[in-house]
């Protein structure tokens, strides 16, 4: 199995898993990239998994169409491009060989799902999470509460720590920033960062991360660390108790972002 970060726009991947002969794109918010890369490695498209309904991450599905060889798949609750196959957490999707379980991640849009595949060959699990988790970072708040998003990372968190996490977008360096400005003692970090800066700087992405280094770097998986929380009383002493409570602690620090140059 290959799996290829297809660059596309300002700084989305369009993940692509192939065997050699079929293929399956996630999130093709542009056809063309994966027109292009199915042609020159000859790939037959099987199937399109489909995180969540931002124009980024679906507005190629019509144009792959006429080339796609199997179903679109996509969540059950959100206005999807038509016609798709419908999926809520605990469905599960054969594609290429692999089953996929689907994983209900609401907070960056309301219905947004996850793929993940347990066996998935030697180089480890598979998770296609598109704009919940980044590394060292998570989505936007755009339609679901602090409290969905933080309980979505939190399942994320709990997959084994080989997982290769495919985020949707190489926000990595700019979730940096922020990361270490929260946490900046943390030894894994600063080595994590100074890894993410090499690789960026060679042209390459910083992705697929790795779950184990995720939960060890990104904030917003390490709420309930006394770094995490100290930081977030310091920034907002007013509204944040002794001793809050986890989410509380993610609420602040996604605010907190929000406003972070
Ligand atoms: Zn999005
Ligand atoms: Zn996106």
């Amino acid at each position: 199995m290959t799996l290829t970060p297809l660059p596309a726009f300002d700084d989305n991947y369009l993940w692509l898993l192939d065997d050699g002969r079929e293929a399956l794109v996630v999130d093709p918010g542009d056809a063309a990239p994966v027109a292009a890369a199915l042609d020159a490695r000859g790939l037959t498209l099987a199937g399109i998994l489909l995180t969540h309904h931002h124009g980024d991450h679906v507005g190629g599905v019509d144009a792959l169409r006429p080339r796609l060889a199997g179903p679109v798949f996509g969540p059950l609750h959100e206005p999807m491009p038509e016609p798709l196959q419908r999926l809520r957490g605990g469905d599960i999707v054969e594609l290429l060989g692999l089953q996929f379980t689907v994983l209900d991640v609401p907070g960056h849009t309301a219905g947004h799902i996850a793929y993940f595949a347990a066996e998935a060959g030697r180089e480890g699990p598979l998770l296609f999470c598109g704009d919940t988790l980044f590394s060292a970072g998570c989505g936007r708040l755009f339609e679901g509460t602090a409290a969905q998003m933080h309980a979505s990372l939190r399942s994320l968190a709990a997959l084994p720590p080989e997982t290769r996490v495919c985020c949707a977008h190489e926000y990595t360096l700019s979730n940096l920033r922020f990361a270490r400005a929260v946490d900046p003692d943390n030894a894994a970090l600063a080595a994590y960062a100074a890894w993410c800066e090499a690789e960026r700087a060679a042209g390459r992405p910083t992705l697929p991360a790795r779950m184990g280094q995720e939960v060890l770097i990104n904030p917003f998986l390490r709420c309930e660390q006394a770094p995490l929380r100290d930081a977030a009383r310091r920034h907002a002493p007013s509204t944040l108790a002794a001793a809050p409570e986890p989410v509380d602690v993610f609420a602040t620090l996604r605010e907190w972002k929000n406003g972070f140059r």
